[in-house]
């Protein structure tokens, strides 16, 4: 009774002690990590439940402590099969049914424990003690359904591990069978001896006990030395498991190692499952969501052993399938990792962006043209603000605006320059004699003669009716009477041709001619006025000396520069 006691109690306190060591030495507590701290505290209720039975001398307490620790064992059946589930990956979640149904003997041999029907069919005791108990055909129907659980269990870590090519993860995997092994061994002892034999070999106390602290041990070790609960390898997975991509693994037979979660948008397939990825895809396309798949192109992929095939379906769908090879140091094949990108909606997006930048450049061309168009029209307004229509030649208020300011230039760089007043002879009788449209003309020719004859500095202004006004910088008296003697003759000679009739034209000239030694420090209107007041007289001079003459203003006339 003794030696029950403690060896429970001692297997118990052992578990305890693991537990605290678990949770005091690692620090990234997951989801899995979680879910094994139940599993390894129900692990330690049997003993625990075992150890009171043996304490108490209450009958009652001790039926409540025998259920409590087959209740444990109930409990750790079932979770039991659902860590080799999330261990293996093929946890469903509780959201699925089948997950429920998987606890469905668990829950009866839960059932049959608690109503214990005819005491005979599960459990009665020996003496009136619970401590020493016969069991009846349900007992044994609980069994089978924790052995069923543990084979299950057994079954999907073996078949795992058959499947896993990282080395790592097979030991892991390897030393969780060991654990299942263990417990199945000790478990099977214990009913043998302490059940189907007993009392042929005394009671040996504690076997199942020690069978699940060695599973613990086993678990302890797959966690440590393997990092079955790595934060880095679960945040890996995690991340592989949220991404929109899909992921399959398979070997080199193609059957599937993992998956993740999004796989299943593209093919309906299970780890453990041989696939023919492209008949999936094809199956899937074309019956799964009623689309034709059209395989457009296969480009080699980096690695020279994979391909990129871009699906496109009916339903406007674009979905790039990456095939690469997955190498081994010595970069021997072990399997293949697949993956699908549905790229519709970037497809979409760039289609967008493409059909804006058109629109765009097309808005800018149809701006720039406008632009082109305002400046030519700005052009045209500018120069009609500055030009003569008729003739093209500068109007009178450009010349006076661009005369006082070389008037300040001349004078304050002691330069010299000529104005030449032109206007030509009896212009009324040609305007009356040919009309006004043959006077415009000769007024159009005699301007363009003129412009033919000056430098590119000189300025050309029609000052108003048929009288021009040139105005010749760094121009002094000769230079400047030899031009006006040069255009004079020029229209005289030029034939000017209207209704058929070659005219004589003939122009009378007034010159002025500024030098640095005339000084004159008024504003530079004042002495703009006086020029061509000057201009002026000299020109009617001409006139009255009888028409087609120059006169230099103060000069050939003899007279002083004030005249
Ligand atoms: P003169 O100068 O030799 O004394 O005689 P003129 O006949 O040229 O006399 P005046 O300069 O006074 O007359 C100018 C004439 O020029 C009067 C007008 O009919 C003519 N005229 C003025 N502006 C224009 C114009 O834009 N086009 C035409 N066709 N004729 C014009
Ligand atoms: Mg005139
Ligand atoms: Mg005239």
């Amino acid at each position: 009774m003794a030696a029950f006691d403690l060896t429970d109690l001692g297997l118990f306190v052992l578990l305890l002690a693991i537990y605290i060591y678990l949770i005091a030495t690692l620090n990234n507590i997951t989801t899995l990590y979680k879910s094994y701290l139940f599993f390894h505290f129900s692990m330690m209720l049997w003993p625990l439940a075992n150890f009171l039975t043996h304490v108490t001398g209450n009958v009652e307490l001790q039926w409540f402590f025998v259920l409590a620790g087959f209740y444990a064992l109930a409990s750790l059946s079932f979770g039991w099969l659902m860590f080799s589930l999330v261990l293996t990956r093929q946890f469903q979640g509780f959201h699925r049914i089948s997950t429920y149904m998987w606890a469905l003997p668990a829950l009866i041999g839960i059932i049959l424990m608690t109503t214990n029907p005819w005491h005979l069919l599960f459990a009665q005791p020996v003496d009136g003690q619970w401590v020493v108990r016969t069991y009846g055909p349900f007992f044994w129907v609980f069994i089978a359904s924790s052995m069923f659980y543990v084979f299950a269990s057994i079954v999907y870590i073996l078949r795992a591990t058959e499947r896993t090519a990282e080395k790592g993860l097979r030991r892991q995997l390897q030393l969780c069978l060991l654990g299942l092994v263990l417990v199945v061994f000790f478990s099977i002892l214990d009913l043998l001896i302490n059940v189907v034999f007993y009392p042929a070999f005394g009671v040996v106390p504690g076997l199942t006990s020690l069978g699940i602290f060695l599973s613990a041990i086993c678990f302890v070790i797959a966690i440590q030395r393997y990092d079955l609960f790595n934060i880095i390898t679960i945040a890996r997975q995690e991340v592989v498991d949220s991404m929109l991509t899909a992921m399959i693994v398979v070997d080199n037979n193609d059957v599937v190692l993992d998956l993740n979660d999004s796989a299943a948008k593209y093919i309906r397939l299970r780890a453990g499952k041989a696939v023919d990825i492209k008949g999936s895809m094809v199956r899937y396309a074309s019956c799964g969501s009623g689309n034709s798949l059209d395989c457009l192109s296969i480009i080699p992929g980096n690695r020279g052993h994979g391909g990129r095939i871009i699906i496109k379906e009916e339903r406007e769908s674009d979905i790039v399938v990456n095939i690469s090879p997955v190498l081994d140091s010595r970069r021997k094949c072990l399997g293949r990792v697949v993956t699908f990108n549905d790229v519709t909606h970037l497809r979409s997006l760039i289609e967008e962006v493409k059909e804006k930048n058109a629109i765009l450049h097309r808005q800018n061309g149809e701006l720039l043209s406008v632009q082109k168009e305002l400046s030519e029209v700005n052009k045209k307004l500018s120069d009609m603000a500055i030009t003569d229509d008729l003739t093209g030649c500068y109007n009178k208020r450009f010349l006076f605006e661009y005369l006082v300011n070389e008037i300040n230039v001349a004078r304050r760089y002691k330069k010299s320059f000529t104005l030449m007043v032109l206007d030509l002879d009896e212009f009324k009788k040609i305007n009356d004699t040919y009309g006004h449209l043959a006077g415009d003309e000769v007024l159009r020719e005699v301007a363009k003669l003129i412009k033919e004859n000056l430098r590119q500095s000189d300025i050309i202004s029609r000052f108003g009716g048929e009288e021009f006004i040139v105005y010749c910088p760094m121009c002094g008296r000769s230079q400047g009477l030899s031009l006006a003697q040069k255009i004079g003759d020029m229209i005289r000679m030029h034939p000017f041709w209207a209704g058929g009739c070659c005219l004589h034209v003939t122009t009378s000239i007034g010159l002025v001619c500024y030098s640095p030694e005339d000084g004159g420090k008024g504003p530079a209107e004042e002495l703009l006025d006086s020029l061509l007041k000057r201009a002026d007289n000299a020109l009617y001079r001409a006139k009255d000396l009888g028409r087609d003459q120059i006169i230099m203003a103060g000069w050939n006339a003899g007279l002083p520069l004030g005249f």
